[in-house]
Parts: C-alpha cells; sequence; structure tokens
C-alpha cells in the first residue's frame, strides 16, 4: 500500500514535471528568439546610427573642404582682377597707341613675380596683335583672334571680368585660365584685350595640400560647366563639362550651395559633393569625398560586428540546441515515465480478472462524490452486491468456473451502467459494488433491480443453488446528503447492512437501508 501511494505520488510528480518542462521549453524558445532580436536590432540600429553619423561628418567635411577653395579661387581671381582693372584705366587714359611699353613691361613682370597665381600679363590691340606683356616681345606675327576671350570682348560691349576656358599658353605651354577685360578706345568702340592668365597649377597644388582620401576630388568650373581646374587630374585633359551633371541640372537653379550624392560626370566616381557657386564670379566650386572613404571605416565596423554577431548567435545557437535537445529528453523521459505511472496507476486501480475497477478506486471515488454530495445536496446511492452460495459453486464446478462466471457476471453489471458518472467496482472476493451518483432511491431501485435480473438472465447453472442458476443479493443505499455528517464510510456500512438484510430475507432480491434521515 505504500509502495502503491508512492507511485500514485511519483505520477503526480512526473505530470507536473511534464508541464513545468513544456513551460520552460515554450520560455526558453522564447527568451532566446527575444535574445537573438534584442542582439540583431540592437547592432542594426547602432550600424544605421554609425552609418548616419559618418555621413554628417563627412557632409561637414565636404562643406568646409568646398567653402575654402571656393575662397581660394576667388581671392587668387579677384586680385588678378583688380590689378587688371586698375592698369586697364591708365591704359585707357593713356591710349593704347601712347603706352609707354618698356615701363608696363617692367610692371607687369614685377606683378607676375610678386603675385603667385598670376602667370603672365598681356594686352593685346583690336586686331589681336601683341601689344605688351610681362614676357619678351612677342613676335608681331602671333595673333589671338582665334582665342575666345578675345573674340568674346570684341562681340560684348560688357567691361566686367571675363573668365575663360582654359587653354594652352603659346609663350609658354602651361594650361592657364585667362581673366580679361576688354578695353575701350576713347569712344566706347573695341580697343583691345587685356588678359592676365593664371596657371592652374596653382590651384592644384592648393587642392593637393587637403588631406582627402585617395579618391577625394574638386572640380572648379564656370558657371556654364565647363571644367577649369580638376584634382586629381585625370586623362583626357580638362576639357570636360560639368553641365550634364546633376548639380548644374537639378541644384544650383534652386540654391547656389549644398551637399549632394552622386556619381560624378567627370570620372564617373561616387562621391559626397559640396557645391557652391560663388557670389562674386561666375565659378561653382565642387569638393567631393568618396563614397568609399566615407563608408569604409562603417564597412569595417559592419564586417566586424556582423561576424561577432554571427559567431554570439552560432554560440547562442550551439548552447540554445543543446540545452533545449536536453529539455526536450527530459520532456520525452517525463512523459514516458508519466504514460508509465498512469499505466501503474490504471492497475493499480483495475481488478484483473474482471477488467472493472477495484475497492481502491471506489474508496477514491466514494470520498470525492460523498464531499460533492454534501456540497451538492444532490442524491448519491451505493449498491453492494454478493453472489448467493458462491463457495458451493465453486465447490461444485470449480474454481476456474466461478472465475468465469465472476467475470460475466461482472460485464452484465456494467452492461447495465448507462451514465459516464456511474461507477462498478469489485469490491472483493464476489462482492461487487455500485456508485451511483445524483440518483435518488426512485432511480437507485430501477437500477438494482435490472442488475440482478441481468444477472438472472445470464442464466448460470448453479447446481447446489435453491434458485437453480447464478444469483445476487443486493443491499442499497440512497443519501439524500442533507446531514452534514454523510461519510463514506457510512455509505458502505449501510449498503453492506441492507445486503446482509437481503441474505437474511432469502437472496435473489434487494434491500434497502435506510438512511438517518429516513
Ligand atoms: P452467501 O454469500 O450466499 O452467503 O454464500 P457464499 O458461499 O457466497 O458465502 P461466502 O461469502 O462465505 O463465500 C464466498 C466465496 O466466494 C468464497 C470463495 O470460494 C468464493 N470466491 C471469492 N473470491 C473468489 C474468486 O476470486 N474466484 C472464485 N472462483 N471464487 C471466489
Ligand atoms: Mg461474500
Ligand atoms: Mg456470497
Amino acid at each position: 500500500m505504500k509502495r502503491l501511494s508512492d507511485l500514485l505520488e511519483t505520477s503526480r510528480v512526473a505530470e507536473e514535471s511534464v508541464q513545468r518542462s513544456y513551460a520552460l521549453f515554450r520560455w526558453a524558445v522564447a527568451f532566446i528568439l527575444v535574445m537573438v532580436l534584442c542582439i540583431v536590432a540592437l547592432e542594426s540600429w547602432r550600424l544605421a546610427q554609425d552609418y548616419q553619423n559618418a555621413y554628417t561628418a563627412a557632409a561637414n567635411s565636404a562643406t568646409n573642404l568646398t567653402r575654402a577653395a571656393a575662397q581660394q579661387a576667388e581671392g587668387a581671381i579677384l586680385q588678378v582682377d583688380t590689378l587688371l582693372f586698375g592698369v586697364r584705366e591708365r591704359m585707357e587714359g593713356d591710349g593704347l597707341e601712347h603706352l609707354d611699353i618698356a615701363r608696363l613691361q617692367r610692371l607687369f613682370t614685377g606683378q607676375v613675380a610678386a603675385t603667385p597665381q598670376l602667370h603672365g600679363l598681356y594686352v593685346f590691340d583690336e586686331h589681336g596683335h601683341w601689344v605688351v606683356s610681362d614676357k619678351a616681345p612677342m613676335p608681331q606675327e602671333v595673333n589671338v583672334t582665334d582665342r575666345e576671350y578675345f573674340l568674346y570682348h570684341q562681340q560684348h560691349v560688357d567691361r566686367g571680368l571675363h573668365i575663360g576656358p582654359v587653354f594652352v599658353s603659346r609663350s609658354t605651354g602651361d594650361q592657364v585660365i585667362p581673366l580679361s577685360r576688354r578695353i575701350d578706345h576713347p569712344d566706347g568702340s573695341f580697343a583691345g584685350v587685356f588678359v592676365g592668365t593664371i596657371d592652374i597649377r596653382y590651384f592644384e597644388d592648393y587642392y593637393a595640400n587637403f588631406r582627402v582620401d585617395a579618391k577625394g576630388a574638386f572640380v572648379l568650373a564656370l558657371r556654364d560647366g565647363s571644367v577649369l581646374v580638376k584634382h586629381p587630374v585625370l586623362e583626357g585633359g580638362v576639357s570636360n563639362s560639368l553641365a550634364n551633371g546633376e548639380v548644374y541640372r537639378n541644384r544650383l537653379p534652386y540654391g547656389p550651395e549644398g551637399v549632394i550624392q552622386m556619381v560624378s560626370v567627370v570620372d564617373n566616381q561616387p562621391r559626397l559633393y559640396g557645391y557652391k557657386a560663388l557670389h562674386d564670379l561666375p565659378l561653382v566650386m565642387e569638393a567631393g569625398i568618396s563614397t568609399e572613404s566615407i563608408v569604409q571605416g562603417w564597412t569595417h565596423d559592419l564586417f566586424k560586428t556582423v561576424v561577432i554577431v554571427l559567431v554570439m548567435l552560432l554560440g547562442m545557437g550551439v548552447f540554445s540546441y543543446f540545452f533545449l535537445q536536453q529539455l526536450r529528453s527530459k520532456i520525452v523521459m517525463a512523459e514516458a515515465l508519466q504514460v508509465a505511472h498512469t499505466a501503474v496507476q490504471d492497475m493499480a486501480m483495475r481488478d484483473g480478472l474482471t477488467g472493472l475497477g477495484n475497492r481502491r478506486l471506489l474508496d477514491r471515488h466514494l470520498d470525492d462524490e460523498v464531499a460533492r454530495a454534501r456540497r451538492s445536496g444532490l442524491p448519491l446511492s451505493l449498491i453492494m452486491l454478493d453472489l448467493d452460495f458462491f463457495k458451493r459453486f465453486n465447490d461444485h464446478y470449480g474454481h476456474y468456473a466461478g472465475d468465469e462466471c465472476l467475470r460475466r457476471v461482472a460485464s452484465a453489471l456494467q452492461a447495465t451502467l448507462h451514465r459516464p458518472g456511474d461507477l462498478a467496482v469489485r469490491y472483493g472476493g464476489e462482492e461487487l459494488a455500485v456508485l451511483i451518483p445524483d440518483t435518488d432511491a426512485v432511480g437507485a431501485t430501477v437500477l438494482v433491480e435490472q442488475i440482478l435480473d441481468a444477472i438472472r438472465a445470464l442464466a448460470i447453472a448453479h447446481a447446489d443453488s435453491p434458485f437453480t442458476q447464478v444469483t445476487a443479493s443486493a443491499g442499497l443505499f440512497v443519501s439524500t446528503a442533507v446531514l452534514g455528517e454523510l461519510t463514506a464510510a457510512a455509505m458502505i456500512q449501510g449498503a453492506d447492512a441492507a445486503l446482509y438484510k437481503a441474505k437474511q430475507n432469502g437472496r435473489d432480491q434487494w434491500f434497502r437501508g435506510l438512511a438517518v434521515e429516513d
């Protein structure tokens, strides 16, 4: 008995353990998923943040670079223009034909020497012939009527500064940017051109001083898109145009300054460009930082992060796998244990011979039903059955036939019960019991008669019985359960006493025991 209660307890523990393991398994899976999501979300957020920061820093750098380069270009050009403006006024005052050539040349030479960006100063007359320059006298046949700046001034009366496209100096072979102003006769007609040239190397050297990444770039261009200087210098000279670039087409029309990520039309490199249209000069400065270099650190970080996260996830995966595997095998074991215990429990509560429940099962149910009846006030009935003259049956037909008889009686009894709550057990020996909840005396009476009839209907021959066949006697006890003192023991004693009465009254009949309140 001790061992049985241990088994039942273990079964309960196994059941609880299975439930706990299931819960643990679910929580573990949820926890692992949440952890994975958290790690991935956190790292993604951090990477996005870093990318944003890198981009912002690069945009600031591009803006600063552009502004610095634009200011330098503006300063260099305005300095030369101041000279052009002042000297032109004097030359116009004197008249081109009255110039003191030797003095002017000395002035020009001095200015070119003193002004680093100034490459040369030239005066040409209205026919494009050389008048004076900072260099040694040029041959008379030199003619600049084909130069853009000459044609421009010849055709435009405007006296402002003109910045022309880059050309190769005939005197030095250098690439230069011409800054020019028109010289007028006193009557306003075209008298010639005054040109100052700036060597593009002056700008290139300046741009080279900046610490920009290998693919960073500077471009100084005219407002019409013609490139004056680009750094680094690429194959194909400087004859490119920015006119079809994103900045010229879609940005400058709406604002003079900004930052844009685009692929350069000059060298097809993707860069983050700062751009600025100069306020007083028809020039546009662009400075670009290669997208590659912006994201380089970030990409490195991304790679590192991805590797670390993957390693972490892999570790977590391996750990989770073994942990969950462990948990699963625990569940499987607990389930197997539970099945085994259920089987044992079933065996412990069942009678091997008849297949009915046994006395233990009745005790358990009776306790529950008595408690329920006391709570609900519903009637509870118990029938005790005992085969008549069964010792004689055994003696006459043998113990084996006795067993068979018991089995048949048991199944006949079971067949009379139709409600799921009704319980038939073998109480011991050839004694059977039926517990019928929620059934009053009327219902129980009907049932007990049906049972005795069913046993009679089996018509099992019993030569040593006055009834010539196997019969049973029954004791019925019905509790209306109004009484607080109703107990399982009282019910069994009541039914037992009634059974004794039925035997006394001659067997093959039933007797209803009197409940206390009756
Ligand atoms: P009555 O109840 O009518 O007073 O007479 P009885 O012969 O049935 O009386 P008693 O209860 O004294 O005898 C019970 C008999 O039931 C004793 C035993 O031979 C028999 N018996 C009890 N358990 C089993 C069993 O498992 N198998 C078989 N074959 N016989 C059993
Ligand atoms: Mg008996
Ligand atoms: Mg008997």
